[in-house]
């Protein structure tokens, strides 16, 4: 997982100074070598390291921290803030155009992820901001980027502008903006072509585009797990294209954070989008101050509200919840929660957005598997419709026959029955619990 090791080290500083009533020059000394050492580690660029570290020393020392009646807590406050900072500060919104389409522009270098970052972008504007937009293939040189962004838009079920690799990418540009604007699409999405290291031709066809489609945004996309490498051509891009954004994509890979943690700094370009997956839906906004969140444990709790509200079906939650009260609770409905929770991302990635996931021992060395998920939903599918209402009637036999038709063992399908039965006993206590409030509630 992203930012494993630097958070690792920063949370076991920080958790030194955290109950500290006084706080001494020498101590916040201590803590910054460490942060220092943890932030090199994380493969950082060092002039930034050495800028956050002098940023974060003469604040911590200084009155804010030192007169405040929890110091170790200022001191963290202090480093989160300029955190926050180093990213970006304030999460940087899309730019709309006043005269649509709003034109994009993707550029990249081979295997970032460039084209499955303009399908993934497409969605997101489409489900998060109602947009329609118009994807366009102007990838001509990697063999079978036209095909991978045409795959891309049936999925999506969305247009896709093309004219295949003998026409150049300026013809092709200028020839979808045209037919955006006569089918009023709102966004334009170029895929540019990409290449495996940037070159002069590459540059120059990049400029040109930018000449005929006059876009309002260039985002830059750059695989976070190449650390410096994305700075140094993130750097390039800017100095010779303009850049209005980077996407950082494959954060949910094993990224020491070198890359999130430097490029805005060193090249003055916020990270606008964050790649966490292969999915078509794992397209995350950057928020800066989220993601210093998650960097120092204290959680990402907005990103996985968001999350649930955007999977989860309000009226089934209704639902779910009439069930809950009046002990309806079956195996169907269990099998639909488990389907909910599963749409919302991979397992690891929720339990990661938790404050303190990493310090509750055991939780971080879970290895969430995803395979044990689907044992239990084989299980369930091998009931009738009467075992999933009734599981009481499930005996020896019927069990065998579960196990069997689910590929599971007789001991799986007993430890589902009783988790079963322990979940619905917790939700008697509860509505116990809630019945009893309600009937001691008077109104004042
Ligand atoms: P392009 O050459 O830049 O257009 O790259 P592609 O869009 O073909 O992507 C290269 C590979 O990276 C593909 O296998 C993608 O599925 C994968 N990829 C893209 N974004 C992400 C991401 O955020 N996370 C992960 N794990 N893989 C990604």
């Amino acid at each position: 997982m992203a930012f494993e090791g630097l958070a690792d080290r920063l949370q076991g500083t920080i958790a030194k100074i955290r109950g500290k009533g006084k706080v001494t020059e020498s101590d916040v000394k201590e803590m910054m070598r460490e942060v220092r050492l943890a932030l090199l580690e994380a493969d950082v660029n060092f002039k930034v390291v050495k800028d956050f570290i002098k940023k974060v020393s003469e604040r911590a020392v200084g009155q804010e921290v030192m007169k405040s009646l929890t110091p170790g807590q200022q001191v963290i406050k202090v480093v989160k803030e300029e955190l926050t900072e180093l990213m970006g500060g304030e999460q940087s919104q899309i730019v709309v155009s006043t005269r649509p389409p709003t034109v994009i522009m993707m550029v990249g270098l081979q295997g970032a992820g460039k084209t499955t970052t303009t399908g993934k972008l497409a969605n997101l504007l489409r489900k998060k901001y109602n947009r329609n937009p118009l994807l366009v293939a102007a990838d001509i040189y990697r063999p079978a980027a036209i095909k991978q962004l045409e795959t891309l838009g049936k999925q999506l079920n969305m247009p896709v502008f093309s004219l295949g690799d003998e026409v150049s990418p300026v013809e092709i540009a200028e020839q979808a903006i045209e037919q955006a604007k006569k089918e009023h699409h709102d966004y334009v999405l170029i895929d540019t072509a990409g290449r495996l290291h940037i070159d002069e031709h590459l540059m120059d066809e990049l400029k040109q585009v930018k000449e005929v489609a006059n876009p309002d945004e260039i985002f830059l996309v750059v695989d976070a797990m190449t650390g410096q490498d994305a700075v140094n051509v993130a750097q390039s891009f800017q100095d010779q294209l303009g850049l209005t954004g980077v996407i950082l994509t494959k954060l949910d890979g094993d990224t020491r954070g070198g890359a999130a943690l430097s490029i805005r700094a060193v090249t003055g370009t916020p990270i606008k989008f964050a790649g966490m997956g292969e999915k078509l839906d794992a397209l995350e906004p950057f928020h800066p101050e989220r993601m210093a969140s998650r960097i120092l444990g204290m959680g990402d709790v907005l990103t996985l509200i968001e999350k649930a509200q955007a999977s989860v079906d309000q009226e089934k939650a209704k639902e779910l919840e009439e069930k809950m009260r009046t002990m309806s609770f079956t195996f169907d409905d269990f099998l639909e929660q488990l389907g909910q929770v599963r749409k919302m991302g991979p397992l690891d990635e929720l339990i990661s957005m938790l404050p303190g996931a990493n310090k509750i021992k055991g939780l971080k060395n879970i290895q969430v598997d995803e395979k044990q998920i689907s044992h239990v939903e084989a299980i369930i599918r091998s009931m009738t419709k009467e075992e999933k209402r009734h599981p009481e009637i499930i005996n020896a036999s019927r069990k065998k026959r579960i196990a069997k038709g689910s590929g599971t063992s007789v001991q799986e399908v007993n430890r589902l029955l009783k988790q079963f039965e322990d979940m619905k006993k917790m939700m008697k206590q509860m509505t116990n619990m809630t019945k009893g409030k309600r009937k001691g509630f008077k109104f004042p």
